[in-house]
C-alpha cells in the first residue's frame, strides 16, 4: 500500500481553475488526482483529461 501524502511542512496549496495562467510546474486534480505539467509550452489549464474536473491544486515537487 502506498500512502500519497505530501505534507511537508506548510505547503503552498492554491486552487487553480480551467483557463489560469499558473506558473510552471505540476497541477493535481481536485476530483481525481491525476497530476499534469505546465511547461512552457502548455501554459493554460484545461479540464482534466480523465474526469474533466476543472479543479486544480499545484503540487510542490521542489524537495
Ligand atoms: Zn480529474
Amino acid at each position: 500500500m502506498i500512502l500519497i501524502l505530501k505534507r511537508e511542512g506548510e505547503l503552498n496549496m492554491t486552487d487553480y481553475n480551467c483557463g489560469d495562467r499558473p506558473t510552471e510546474g505540476v497541477y493535481q486534480c481536485g476530483d481525481c488526482s491525476k497530476e499534469i505539467e505546465i511547461d512552457g509550452t502548455i501554459n493554460v489549464l484545461a479540464p482534466c483529461p480523465s474526469c474533466g474536473s476543472c479543479s486544480w491544486i499545484q503540487v510542490n515537487t521542489t524537495e
